[in-house]
């Protein structure tokens, strides 16, 4: 887990209590049919951090979160907000203090995306206008263009309906914050892109996240703590994704990961201590012919990567560049995607740029496979 916990647990001596934290004790539910959805619920979901429930369909995940707002009451055990129990919280106050997102983003049909967002600050008490104006900041910290704001929920792709969600359920800046399989319906590109999102604003905003998927990838890049859940509503295991993925406590855990988890272990390690070379990085101008034994990476006056220039090939004489294709960021890639970037790079090295697309240097197979074994000895993998 994310060091925020671990120093407040250090620093007092016990776990520091965050009014924004989410605890589960005994907590059991059996719908009147006799279905046991959740059995003896145990867990803690620290304040400002990410915890991931994630499981097949049918092992109380959607139950467990909708507990929390007491959308539904356990049956047994009872369950905390900042040390307090929900259930001498009314409904209201509570659910004031938890936004809510679900998969078809839930969006009142018949208001536009402004006063979808606008409409609990208004209920609170907020101007119109302010509360409109407030709307349109948070359509624009969630990647929305102002143009749509006068729109209607079904004018809107799949995508920009669950950023409307979560922007909505951000409006009254709750420190809680429940989604429930959110990203789920919309395609893997837009997944991906709304994942990043995500992280974004919690990197400014840092609620407590209680976020629910089926998807061990989106838990694995989204948790701060991933609680696995099996069926008959226990939950598995809980811990860091790369204690998941690492030290699977049982056989149910490591099927669920799947057998790749070394990979998946490799895109949460960072690029960033690659050493970096600067051989073989020459400008249009210096170069017509590539040198007899290597490729070399063309740029741009603006040090702009251009493409590779394969060996004894003679640019005056037409020889076309091969492609970069993938380039690399130190602050944002991991050791997966470079990986993955000097694979398909022709020249066998990856380029990498600054945030502006400038060269940094390049890496090769052998200086990532040296970074990914000394990243094994600080993990103990
Ligand atoms: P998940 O979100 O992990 O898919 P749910 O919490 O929705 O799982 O459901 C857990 C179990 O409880 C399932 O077996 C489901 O069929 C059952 N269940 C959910 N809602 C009800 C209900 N209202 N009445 C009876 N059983 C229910
Ligand atoms: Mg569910």
């Amino acid at each position: 887990m994310p060091s925020t916990t671990t120093r407040a647990v250090r620093a007092n001596g016990e776990r520091h209590r965050d009014n924004r934290e989410v605890v589960f004790e005994g907590v059991e539910k059996t719908y009147e049919d006799g279905t046991i959805a959740v059995e003896n619920l145990n867990l803690t979901c620290p304040g400002g951090l990410i915890t991931v429930f994630v499981g097949p369909s049918g092992c109380g995940k959607t139950t467990s979160l909708r507990m929390i707002n007491k959308m539904l009451t356990p049956t047994a055990g009872k369950i905390l907000l900042g040390g307090e129990d929900i259930s001498s919280w009314d409904e209201t106050s509570l659910r004031l203090n938890m936004g809510y997102v679900i998969q078809d983003g839930g969006l009142f049909p018949h208001r536009t995306v402004v006063d979808n967002i606008a409409t609990l600050p208004m209920l609170l008490g907020t101007k119109k206008r302010q509360a409109r104006a407030e709307a349109i900041e948070l359509m624009a910290r969630m990647g929305l263009d102002a143009e749509l704001a006068s729109r209607y929920p079904y004018q809107l792709s799949g995508g920009q309906q669950q950023r409307v969600g979560v922007a909505r359920a951000l409006a009254a800046d709750p420190p809680v914050l429940l989604m429930d399989e959110p990203f789920s319906a919309v395609d893997p590109l837009v997944r991906g892109e709304l994942q990043v999102e995500l992280l974004r604003l919690q990197s400014e905003l840092a609620k407590t996240i209680i976020f629910v998927t089926h998807d061990i990838d989106e838990a694995v890049r989204l948790g701060d703590q991933i609680a696995v859940f099996e069926p008959g509503g226990h939950v598995a295991q809980v811990g860091g994704p790369e204690d998941l993925l690492t030290r699977p406590h049982s056989d149910y855990v490591s099927d669920f990961i799947g057998a790749d988890s070394g990979v998946k272990w490799l895109s949460l390690r960072p690029v960033k201590d690659i050493p970096l070379q600067q051989d073989g990085i020459l400008s249009r101008s210096e170069t017509a012919t590539g040198t007899e034994d290597q490729w070399n990476l063309i740029v741009d006056k603006t040090n702009k990567p251009l493409g590779w220039l394969a060996p004894d090939a003679d640019l005056q004489n037409g020889a076309a560049l091969q492609p970069c294709r993938q380039t690399l960021t130190l602050e944002h890639d991991t050791l997966r995607t470079a990986l993955n970037a000097v694979v398909l790079s022709p020249a066998g090295r990856a380029v990498v740029t600054d945030s502006s697309g400038r060269v940094e240097g390049l890496i090769d197979y052998e200086s990532v496979v040296t970074a990914i074994e000394r990243q094994q000895d600080l993990a103990h993998v």
